[in-house]
């Protein structure tokens, strides 16, 4: 049997802002080790965050760029966690009430796989977005068999979180969406969008389930998925054959 798969993606997005979204620390590829640190990115007692406005912007014209509407008023929020890449247990994101809703990413002909360009089923598709969202990026652990260490280089930049309707239909719209978006967000020089240096990684939601089934299938999360070396393709075709354990009837379950 054939299934169906319903895939939605988050994207992240590191911007390219000078500094980062709430001190004057510089945002800089290559740099040693937590030397582009300040007390408000350490979050030490007392830091008073001050707002980055480039970031704003920036998500702002991202918003514009993919049809999105800006709501005149937007806020922050607190989203607790305990982690030692966070020391002062909340990263500041934005719940209800992002600086962008709605809008879409239109999948280009050519940023589809190659080999499939001549048999795209919906040309000039275009994939909703829930939102998009601007929040700050967390601390880098390395772990290896000594323990872990921690460089808070990254701690605190602008990452922008873009998030879309479970509207992609194929591993290959998965491939042309993320193509389509990163073309996007470099030509507006939003972001470089450099995968190797992890400044586009999405967390993936899919499910299956077989064509007489409207409710969508199991819903498989993966957090963090570094793009660049991530095989969608045959990860995706991976799932579809396992599709008659995780497309069964029934409610659906997060795993
Ligand atoms: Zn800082």
């Amino acid at each position: 049997m054939n299934y169906i798969t319903t895939i939605g993606l988050e994207v992240h997005v590191q911007l390219k802002t000078e500094s980062k979204m709430f001190c004057a620390c510089p945002v800089m590829y290559g740099a040693e080790p937590n030397e582009n640190t300040c007390p408000t990115c350490l979050g030490l007692p007392g830091a008073l965050p001050v707002l980055n406005g480039g970031a704003i912007e920036k998500t702002i014209l991202a918003g514009i760029m993919l049809d999105c509407e800006t709501p005149p008023v937007s806020k922050w929020d607190r989203k607790n966690y305990f982690y030692p890449d966070m020391p002062k247990n909340y990263q500041i994101s934005q719940f209800d009430l992002p600086l962008c809703i709605g809008g879409g990413v239109s999948l280009y002909d050519h940023c589809y796989p190659k080999d499939f360009q001549k048999s795209i089923m919906s040309s000039g598709k275009v994939v909703g977005l829930t939102r998009i969202h601007l929040e700050e990026d967390v601390a880098k652990s390395t772990h290896s068999e000594s323990g872990t260490t921690i460089d808070f280089n990254r701690a605190g930049t602008p990452l922008m979180e873009i998030v879309s309707e479970p509207e992609i239909d194929s591993p290959e719209e998965a491939f042309a969406y993320l193509n389509s978006l990163r073309q996007v967000l470099i030509y507006g020089d939003l972001s470089d969008a450099d995968m190797e240096k992890g400044q586009m990684r999405c967390d993936v939601n899919v499910s299956v389930r077989p064509p007489d089934q409207d409710e969508l299938g199991v819903k498989i999360e993966l957090k963090n998925m570094w793009i660049f070396n991530f095989d969608f393709l045959g990860f995706f075709a991976i799932l579809r054959d396992f599709g008659s354990i995780l497309g069964s009837p029934g409610p659906s379950k997060n795993s």
